[in-house]
């Protein structure tokens, strides 16, 4: 899919990125009569490192079920010493590649008229964006939905401590179930997961780059952990990608930051697909009618912040988390405890 549109020297807003955050928000932005250009890199709309996990609140934000790769009515849990199978009255889980994601957003944009121009931006001020090509174009308004290493929120000289850094293989052969290991004594503060699709499988992990863990600590022990399934290393891509979660605001003038440009991302989970969308639907909303007042961005803040209280408590636990992992497993089933879980995960 490679967009062929021509530039103009202004737009009433121009989007930077067409991931999950771009898209959505450049749709409200059109069905509203707004003027609005896309401008993305590459030339493949939806690429982009992710093991596509989704839950039924991903569903609820307006994916269809007939794009989804995999759903799963349980999930396995994996602590220090136990299994434990999840299950919850509606499917717990879905897996959703990421192309065929860009692909369904691009294909709703495109039919309103949205014009998507492959363009690199690589700086930008209040005023104007400026392109690889040498071209400068103006706006009224500008939204960063440019992912975790933002021009846009590089410009506004915002901070990105709050940083973890996901891997992944990506395995060319289904796997049966959804499965998620926490082992603190093996892994440090992370999970691994196992995320099977319909031709390949993400098996991967994260670290939290601000407790100065390294991507060499774990990147041996989860290699240890794919060969132990009996996969051939060597047949697997590897891939890597920062995700951002230090939100520092969104609203900048007449400049917006989404998605991860925004640091909207789930400290624990590393989810950003759903926020991302909402935070994209919200910000043009706004952009709409500057007196609304983002109700959805107010929750997703309200999870994240739940989520990195429960990050750092686990964080200075040290191996007695694994206690705590070994105790939840045990008491999951009760319907009180899992929509506690339910509720810190935000599924
Ligand atoms: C290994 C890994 C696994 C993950 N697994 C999950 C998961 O299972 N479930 C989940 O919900 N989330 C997951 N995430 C997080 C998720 O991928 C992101 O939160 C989500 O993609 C954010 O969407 P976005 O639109 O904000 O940014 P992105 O999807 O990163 O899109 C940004 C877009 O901007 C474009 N762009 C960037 N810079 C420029 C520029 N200068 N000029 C023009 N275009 C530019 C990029 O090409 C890209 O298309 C994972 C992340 C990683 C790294």
């Amino acid at each position: 899919m490679t967009p062929k549109n021509k530039l103009k020297s202004h737009y009433e807003v121009i989007v930077i990125g067409a991931g999950p955050a771009g898209l959505a928000a450049a749709r409200i932005l059109k069905e509203a009569g707004k003027e609005v250009v896309i401008l993305e890199k590459n030339k493949v709309i939806g690429k982009k490192v992710c093991a596509g996990g989704l839950t039924h609140k991903d569903l609820e934000s307006g994916i269809p079920k007939d794009i989804i790769s995999r759903e799963f009515s349980s999930v396995l849990l994996h602590s220090h010493h136990k299994i434990s199978r999840v299950r919850i009255e509606i499917p717990l889980a879905y897996t959703i590649d990421r192309e065929v994601l860009g692909k369904w957003q691009y294909s709703i944009v495109k039919k309103l008229g949205v014009p998507l121009v492959t363009s690199t931006v690589i700086k930008v001020d209040q005023e104007k964006v400026y392109l690889n090509s040498g071209q400068e174009v103006s706006f009224d308004y500008l939204i960063g939905a440019d992912g975790a290493s933002s021009v846009v929120r590089r410009s506004l000289n915002l901070e990105s401590k709050n940083l973890l850094v996901a891997f992944h293989y990506v395995v060319p052969k289904q796997m049966q179930d959804m499965e998620l290991f926490v082992n603190v004594e093996k892994y440090g503060f992370t999970y691994l997961w196992i995320f099977p699709h319909q031709n390949f499988t993400s098996i991967g992990t994260g670290i939290d780059v601000t407790q100065r863990s390294k991507i060499s600590d774990i990147k041996p022990k989860l290699e240890d952990f794919i060969k132990s399934k009996k996969i051939d290393l060597s047949k697997c891509q590897y891939e890597s990608a920062p995700i951002n979660y230090d939100y520092q605001g969104f609203e900048f003038g007449n400049m917006f930051l989404i998605g991860d440009a925004g640091g909207f991302t789930a400290p624990l989970t590393g989810e950003g697909i759903y926020n991302a969308i909402v935070t994209g639907e919200e910000v043009a909303r706004k952009i709409i009618a500057p007196e609304y007042d983002t109700p959805k961005i107010q929750n997703i803040l309200k999870y994240q912040n739940i989520q990195k209280r429960v990050l750092r408590l686990a964080q200075g636990m040290g191996n007695a988390a694994d206690f705590f992992a070994d105790a939840f497993m045990e008491v999951i089933h009760y319907r009180f405890v899992n929509k506690v879980a339910m509720d810190i995960l935000k599924v």
